[in-house]
């Protein structure tokens, strides 16, 4: 039997408070679901924490879809220009370019910023040379909007690092096409914008008709739905007779805001609040998402290295540092096998810490607190999913996931798999699905769905 050293003890009682028990998971999800419902209500939605805002989006893909569509990709760690064919045999042929946001223009104006994408976009038709005919394009933009329509929507406040001034309450839609006009070189067509997770959803729907929900775990977290028209009371009825669905943008990051996660909330998480652009603001996201997991496991580790639980005698310069732990870390370290630390001991490297320094105990608990932040995460996600699985009438459903913390992270997904049919009971049947591609494909898609007719 495994026996626990005193320090392995005083370890796992400091970081108690993120682990989370049934009662707790189960309270995360019904509160979410009060949410999401006070999202939906007309009355309730203003001061509700998930806004759930209508997407406009009706259709799903079917596969039919042909014909050559752009897509613009703007929510997190980049920009991307795509262009995109659907061949009339289902294939899918795409040539994309990524360009950098600088800093200065993240931070800068909404102007600059606009100015900036419109131009990497006529660089981009003018290199591939495809701008001798006006094509349709796909916004997808990554951050919580209010939409009016498809191709209407006003930016409702910079989340992930983004703070361009004058754009939150704006029509990002017509920012970029003033910016598009100002330099009238390209004539270009923006018929959707959506965000990347109902991109998400539509490009896994292209190939999977049971697709009924999309999820993003990446720079942040969102996830969007399905939902019966008639039960989304912020939209005119009249506006959409004889249309039964459309998929709803949870924004879910927001959950907490209301103090709806105070109660499992750690010194960690506030520590993290207050240090971000946006302190009080996307709690739910900042628990979860790759933008702040990392520097929640490194406070932890501050924390016990200030009792010397870990690393005791190692250079602790950089770790000391905000920003310096890295949420790949935490794939890295998770996907050594048990007892072996070669991973973690690169990881160690990277900052700065000379690997001969640490014992194997140390690297057995900085795996531990990896686990326990990692872990907690797919819980909380897995609560969110099971709250839209209850809310929607389907026996046998998609769950389409994007986003690298998703991708990489060695046992997101079993943890997700496994809490989530503990939720739902073993008679509910459902599939998560690493979507390929859905913030530069699904903006494509949804042109494509547009111009299908029908
Ligand atoms: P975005 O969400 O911005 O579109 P990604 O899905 O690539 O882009 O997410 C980027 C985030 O994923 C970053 O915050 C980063 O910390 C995290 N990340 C990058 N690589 C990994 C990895 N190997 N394991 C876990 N998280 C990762």
């Amino acid at each position: 039997p495994h026996i626990l050293s005193r320090r392995r003890r005083l370890i796992e009682d400091c970081v108690r408070d993120l682990r989370l028990n049934n009662d707790h998971i189960h309270i995360v999800e019904q509160e979410m679901r009060k949410a999401i419902d006070d999202g939906l209500g007309n009355a309730s939605h203003a001061t509700a924490s998930v806004k759930c805002f209508p997407t406009y989006v009706r259709r799903l893909p079917n596969g039919k879809e042909q014909g050559k569509f752009l897509s613009l990709d703007l929510g997190g760690t980049n920009f991307r220009v795509i262009v995109m064919e659907l061949t009339p045999d289902q294939e899918f042929l795409m040539d994309s370019k990524i360009y950098a946001i600088p800093l200065s223009i993240m931070r800068g104006t909404g102007e600059e910023l606009f100015d900036h994408i419109a131009s990497c976009l006529a660089s981009f038709v003018k290199d591939r040379e495809i701008g001798d005919e006006k094509l349709p394009l796909g916004f997808t933009f990554s951050f919580p909007c209010a939409q009016e329509g498809l191709a209407k929507a006003r930016l409702v406040k910079w989340t992930k690092g983004f703070c361009c001034s004058g754009v939150e309450g704006e029509d990002v839609v017509r920012l970029l096409h003033e910016s598009l006009r100002k330099r009238g070189d390209v004539d270009i067509e923006i018929c959707a914008i959506l965000n990347d997770t109902t991109g998400c959803l539509m490009s896994c729907a292209w190939h999977e008709p049971r697709c009924r929900v999309g999820l993003i775990l990446g720079t942040g977290t969102n996830a969007c739905y399905l939902e019966e028209i008639e039960d989304i009371h912020t939209i005119d009825q009249d506006d959409f007779k004889g249309q039964k669905h459309m998929l709803v943008n949870t924004e879910w990051g927001a959950f907490g805001d209301k103090g709806e996660l105070d109660f499992i909330r750690t010194k960690w998480d506030r520590n993290v609040d207050d240090m971000s652009v946006n302190p009080g603001k996307q709690i739910f996201e900042k628990m979860i998402s790759g933008m702040y997991m990392g520097e929640l496991i490194r406070q932890v580790l501050v924390d016990l290295m200030k009792d010397d639980l870990i690393f005791f005698g190692a250079h602790r310069d950089k770790i000391l540092e905000r920003g310096s732990f890295f949420t790949r870390y935490a794939s890295e370290i998770e996907s050594d096998p048990v007892g072996d630390y070669t991973r973690a001991k690169a990881c160690l490297v990277e900052m700065d810490i000379d690997p001969t320094s640490v014992t194997d105990e140390d690297c057995s608990s900085l795996r531990y607190v990896c686990e326990v932040v990692s872990r907690r995460a797919s819980f909380m996600a897995s609560a969110g999913i099971t709250a839209l699985l209850k809310k929607m009438d389907y026996k046998d459903v998609v769950i389409a996931i994007d986003g690298s913390l998703f991708r990489y992270h060695p046992h997101f997904k079993n943890v997700m798999q496994s809490r989530i049919s503990q939720l739902m009971g073993i008679d509910y049947k459902f599939d998560l699905m690493l979507s390929e591609d859905g913030s530069g494909r699904g903006a494509a898609l949804v042109a494509a769905v547009l111009k299908r007719g029908e």
